[in-house]
């Protein structure tokens, strides 16, 4: 793991996921095993959260963000909840 998670996570995330595994060790003896599998975690809360209104309109104007990838949403309902605010607002935008 320690030599695959550096392809796959940055580094500080590599460290803390490290200090994870070797504390949880000392609560529960034996969990570092070769013959362990551990299940990379996901990693949540830990994306940019892009500047919007309350429409999800970032300070680019019609420039909209929405979804998991404004990093304001994690989780289905969120998510679409954000693309319908961007909706109405582009919606209300085209009746002006
Ligand atoms: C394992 C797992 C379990 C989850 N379980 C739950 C759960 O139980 N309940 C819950 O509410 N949420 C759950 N989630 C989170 C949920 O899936 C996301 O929050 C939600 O799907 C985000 O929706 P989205 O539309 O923002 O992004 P996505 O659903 O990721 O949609 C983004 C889409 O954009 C496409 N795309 C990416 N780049 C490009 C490109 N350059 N050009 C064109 N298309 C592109 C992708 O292929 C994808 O189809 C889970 C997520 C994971 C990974």
């Amino acid at each position: 793991m320690v030599s695959n998670d550096k392809k796959v996570f940055p580094k500080e995330i590599c460290s803390h996921l490290k200090n994870f595994i070797f504390s949880f060790d000392k609560l529960c003896p034996g969990f570092i095993e070769t013959n362990n599998l551990v299940y990379a975690p996901v990693i949540e809360w830990n994306t940019y959260r892009i500047k919007v209104n309350k429409e999800m309109e970032t300070k680019l104007k019609n420039f909209y963000v929405i979804g998991d990838g404004s990093g304001l949403t994690q989780g289905i309902i969120a998510a679409g909840v954000t693309g319908i605010l961007a909706a109405r607002s582009i919606i209300s935008k085209k009746r002006i």
